[in-house]
């Protein structure tokens, strides 16, 4: 597109689907100006920085590798030249009731574990991967389309994705149904909290997800997570993208429905023509339009939509580093079916907790001075449609983590070495974060929500806006959020007759 002529574009948020969508646009000859409410760009995928420890905000590791690559490659870069990935073998540790299991990436390897830890589960172990292969095959080009004409619904992908998608059945009865051990369905299934899902809630296609880590594997980057949110910013950039940060959206201005730019708080307007969404869906479609304008999404409707759960964080920077404790443990709470239940239900439940913490300083020693440690761990929490008050609940939650951890990893004497500490709640998800409920992995990805019914890509209630990240098609986690800044570009570029060649599909 010659420079004169080019489209302008202004995308509201610098989080991880903002700014694919800003470097592919930017390179495919477009006028891109992001607009950050923060002082840094990520969102969710930001950095926090204590003294010298630097933690990820959320994401902790990038699955689907491939996805990432592909995305810097249509904006004219190298991933690979820009960012150090480690692939993590083991995956990460989980601690049953009174054992513990090394997943690992490397079948051989998962299989001699599954051998020690619950024998004659191997074969198990070789259904699963057999079927959710085929299953995955079938999904991936379902997800990497644009749901904005009724006929992708019945398009030749979803056609051949029909006998897949396991509509009928829970991730935890598909899983039970390959391993039969309640324990070991559990290493196969807790992956429906990377989408804040309770595996007896989630749609079995998500058997997905524990097949795409065994088959493909999870990536660390050097520096954390966050640097790919800031390398992407620096693809952006070079490829023309301005990216104003402390610049809040106040308003998207969209006379007769239809988007011609944004107002700044400050009161700047900046006239553009298309606006792309990033912002947390509901927090977008309650606080960004003219009130009375949205009827689909209005307040009232968004209030009425299913949402995931929240978490409850805590950042520890440490005066050691536990060499014994991998990158990334999980321990499932003695009564893990009735905590996760409790919290479905919005109440923080009672009890040991279930709980993640990485230690990621083992592997990377950017992340804290020498021999110190950054430590981030995640508890599951109710989003706050529930009654938890937060100023009480958090600092009794935070003794009952730290003893949990005490008891059931190696880092026996936490308490004693932590020297730098900050907690996010899912309260502080919302008022500092501008999460809407604080449902910190957006929309809830139950089967009313997925696909056409999820709100789609371009904005279906006002022209010339389009959406991208958690809350929109494909869904939350970092390949799908991609994934959504990439269709939104291929869409864009279709509607101004910008030739492009992308590795995914527009309808
Ligand atoms: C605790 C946690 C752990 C996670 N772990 C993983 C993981 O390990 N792997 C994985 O793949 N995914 C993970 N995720 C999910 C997902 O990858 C991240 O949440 C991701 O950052 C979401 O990206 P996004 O593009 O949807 O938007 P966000 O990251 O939410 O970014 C939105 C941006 O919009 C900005 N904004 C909002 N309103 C305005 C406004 N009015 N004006 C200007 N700017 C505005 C915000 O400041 C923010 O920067 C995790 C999420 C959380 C919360």
């Amino acid at each position: 597109m010659p420079a004169s002529s080019a489209k302008h574009v202004a995308i509201i948020g610098a989080g991880p689907g903002g700014l694919t969508c800003a470097m592919i646009l930017a390179h495919r000859g477009f006028r891109v100006t992001v607009l950050e409410r923060e002082a840094q760009v990520g969102g969710r995928n930001a950095a926090i920085r204590l003294g010298p420890y630097t933690f990820d905000t959320g994401p902790t590791f990038l699955m689907l590798k491939d996805i990432l690559d592909q995305v810097f490659h249509e904006s004219g870069a190298n991933s690979e030249s820009l960012l150090e990935f480690k692939r993590l073998d083991p995956m990460y540790r989980l601690h049953f009731r009174d054992r513990h299991m090394d997943m690992s990436s490397d079948p051989a390897v998962m299989k001699s574990e599954l051998t020690r830890c619950f024998p004659g589960s191997e074969s198990a172990f070789e259904r699963f991967f057999a079927r959710e292969q085929r299953r995955f095959t079938f999904m991936l080009p379902c997800l990497q389309k644009s749901y904005h004409k009724a006929s992708a619904l019945v398009s030749r992908e979803m056609r051949r994705a029909l006998p897949h998608l396991a509509l009928t059945r829970k991730l935890y009865d598909v899983m039970n149904g390959y391993f039969g051990d309640p324990e070991l369905s559990l290493a196969f299934t807790f992956q429906s909290k990377y989408l804040g899902m309770s595996p007896w809630e989630c749609p079995g296609v998500f058997a997905m997800i524990p097949y795409i880590e065994h088959a493909f594997g999870i990536y660390h980057t050097t520096g954390g997570l966050s640097r790919i949110s800031d390398v992407m910013a620096d693809v952006a950039r070079r490829n023309g993208a301005e990216i104003r940060l402390n610049a809040t959206v106040r308003r998207i201005l969209a006379p007769n429905r239809v988007a011609e730019g944004v107002e700044l708080e400050s009161g700047e307007v900046i006239r553009a023509d298309a606006v792309v969404i990033n912002a947390d869906f509901g927090h977008a479609m309650t606080t960004l339009f003219e009130p009375g304008l949205l009827r689909k999404y209005s307040p009232a409707r968004v209030a009425r939509k299913e949402y995931s759960c929240s978490t409850y964080m805590l950042y520890l920077g440490l005066d050691t580093c536990y060499t014994d404790s991998p990158h990334h443990a999980i321990a499932f709470a003695p009564e893990y079916r009735r905590q996760i239940d409790s919290i479905t239900a919005g109440r923080m439940p009672d009890g040991s907790p279930s709980f993640y913490v990485r230690n990621a300083s083992l592997t990377d020693p950017t992340l804290a001075p020498a021999g110190h440690s950054a430590v981030y761990v995640l508890v599951p929490a109710p989003n706050n449609r529930g009654s938890t008050d937060w100023s009480r609940t958090a600092p009794e939650l935070r003794e009952r983590v730290l003893d949990a951890i005490e008891t059931r990893t190696p880092m026996k004497d936490i308490r004693r070495h932590i020297v730098m500490e900050k907690a996010i709640t899912p309260a502080d998800w919302q008022t500092d974060h501008h999460v809407y409920l604080g449902a910190t992995f957006n929309l809830s990805h139950c089967i009313s929500q997925m696909v056409y019914f999820r709100p789609r890509n371009r904005f279906e209630e006002v022209d010339r806006c389009y959406l991208v990240g958690g809350g929109t098609h494909p869904g939350s986690g970092l390949p799908t959020i991609y994934e959504s800044g990439r269709i939104v570009a291929n869409l864009l570029c279709r509607s101004q007759g910008v030739p492009f060649v992308s590795g995914n599909l527009v309808v």
